[in-house]
């Protein structure tokens, strides 16, 4: 390597350290609805209107939202799975809509996204194995003993097992499926994970599992989340930071505290209202308390 090359990553990874690892500027998406009179011109919703927002490396921000307040659409245009009306995506720097085909599938490796649905999310025809492994096809190429070698390493992060790799996804409960999704997620080693109401479909006592699981990921691996649900509690659990989106457009933004102690928007006030009995960060004061001291005794 010669020294200009030695230093221009020098100055670009000084500037990935300082740089918010996701900035979303003005971020604008309408669809047209299919035309409803022939002589009328189609209709437009916009699903999102001016989204600004950023995520520093490490740190998660909670997306909160009613149903159909566009949540859905920003975690997809976020994961270039759909491109803006208007305003930029910028990961690690870079500007997604801006990328040619193949600099974005490189780029992909850094960012996935973990769905809802942990039923309709797996494929029921395919083993854990192939499931887990699939995002891994797309990138370098790999022998399958070193993919299944991948796939047991990131089972056994999210707390599963080897013997589970040839099982098929009708074997597990809802929560396992959850771990399933979040360690195909995993198995490229990405920075940001965008995770789509991940525990909405679970029961109460699996949602803080997961929630649990994901928390401690991030502290093993530094991984950035934007955790979308329309539950003020479950982005309370993890995040430093969130927004509320309401028709399309960010109306508040803060840490949970203060989302707790002193809702502004209308829409937020009645989200607290939903969640009389969670204390803002208490579950994660208890858990880097217990952190504490199991690194005191260790
Ligand atoms: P959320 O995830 O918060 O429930 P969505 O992002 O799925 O919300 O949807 C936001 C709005 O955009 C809704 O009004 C929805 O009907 C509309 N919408 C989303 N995707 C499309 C699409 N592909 N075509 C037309 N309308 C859409
Ligand atoms: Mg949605």
């Amino acid at each position: 390597m010669n020294t200009a090359t030695t230093a221009t990553t020098d100055t670009s990874t000084a500037i990935a350290a300082i740089a918010p690892l996701l900035q979303v500027e003005h971020l604008q998406r309408s669809y047209q609805l299919p035309r409803r009179q022939l002589w009328r011109a189609p209709e437009t919703v916009a699903a999102l209107q001016d989204i600004s927002l950023q995520i520093h490396a490490g740190r998660s921000l909670g997306v909160v939202g009613e149903s159909g307040s566009g949540k859905s659409t920003l975690a997809r245009l976020v994961m270039a799975l759909d491109r803006p009306s208007a305003g930029t995506i910028r990961l690690l720097g870079q500007d997604l809509n801006a990328l040619t085909a193949s600099e974005l599938r490189a780029l992909r490796r850094h960012f996935q996204i973990v769905f809802q649905d942990p039923y309709g999310s797996l494929d029921p025809r395919q083993t854990i194995a192939r499931i887990v492994a699939e995002p891994l096809e797309a990138l370098e190429p790999s022998t399958a003993a070193q993919r299944r070698m991948r796939v047991a390493e990131v089972l056994a992060q999210v707390g599963l097992r080897d013997s589970d790799l040839d099982k098929y996804p009708h074997e597990f409960s809802g929560g396992q499926r959850q771990r399933i999704a979040i360690a195909r997620a995993l198995i490229t080693r990405p920075q940001l994970i965008v995770a789509d109401e991940p525990v909405s479909a679970l029961d109460v006592s699996v949602q803080a599992q997961v929630l649990n699981l994901m928390q401690d990921l991030q502290q093993q691996f530094g991984i950035t989340y934007m955790l979308i649900s329309h539950d003020l509690a479950v982005v309370n659990h993890l995040c430093d930071e969130v927004v509320v989106l309401y028709q399309g457009r960010i109306v508040e933004r803060g840490s949970p505290g203060e989302l707790f102690r002193n809702a502004q928007h209308p829409y937020t006030q009645s989200l607290v209202g939903a969640v009389p009995q969670v204390q803002p960060g208490r579950a994660r004061a208890r858990r880097a308390a217990a952190a504490a001291a199991t690194a005191k005794t260790a």
